[in-house]
């Protein structure tokens, strides 16, 4: 199987259950934090040919964690009003939301999270398997209106975790990697119409 797209949702309870296993035992450990990703295709930096998935076991939040940390909770804001507009809305189901990126830095940059604040963390939620069906899905999706898409995507769990989506069907070049300026030829309403009428 080449892409996580494949999975039935058989196997992403399977994925679910071995990040939740993997996790507590990276715990056990004393590495407080896991990142859990998933790298498909070699241009994206995949270093295996099937499908996997990979976590990795930290000292601490990482820095682009840290960086969403704040006080209140700023997904909750976002989704609810990404939610109320609805014109980057790919779908909602089982308390969850899958949304294109507002300021998305690439062409379908996605965002999946759940549609109310969730208690703990992702690893232990009953959130998780549905939101990599989620993921799944929303790989189909892309796929049905762009072919097999390199692609990285990643769980960020604190607070309002969620997984951040990020097919690379473009490349960073000197306006991205020099000026942290991001070109994205693909407006989100158009990705979010797009996506919400693909096949899956
Ligand atoms: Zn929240
Ligand atoms: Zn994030």
């Amino acid at each position: 199987m080449r892409s996580f797209a494949e999975l039935d949702e058989g196997e992403v309870g399977g994925v679910a259950t071995a990040w939740r296993e993997r996790s507590r035992a990276a715990r056990e450990s004393g590495f407080p934090y896991v990142h859990a990703l998933l790298n498909e295709g070699r241009e994206a930096g995949a270093s295996l040919p099937h499908t996997h998935t990979q976590l990795a076991w930290l000292e601490a939040a990482p820095p682009a964690v840290e960086a969403e940390t704040g006080d209140d909770c700023a997904v909750c804001g976002h989704i609810k009003a990404e939610v109320a507009g609805g014109e980057r809305v790919v779908l909602e189901r089982d308390g969850l939301a899958v949304l294109a990126a507002y300021g998305g830095r690439l062409p379908y940059e996605l965002l999946i999270a759940p549609s109310e604040h969730p208690d703990g963390s992702a690893f232990e939620s009953d959130l998780l398997a549905p939101a990599l069906g989620l993921l799944a899905e929303s790989l189909r999706r892309i796929h049905a209106i762009e072919g097999p898409a390199p692609l990285n995507a990643w769980l960020h769990d604190h607070g309002h975790w969620h997984l951040e989506v990020l097919p690379r069907l473009t490349v960073f070049a000197g306006i991205e990697l020099g000026a942290g300026i991001y070109v994205n030829s693909l407006a989100p309403e158009t990705a979010a119409a797009a996506l919400r009428e693909a096949a899956t």
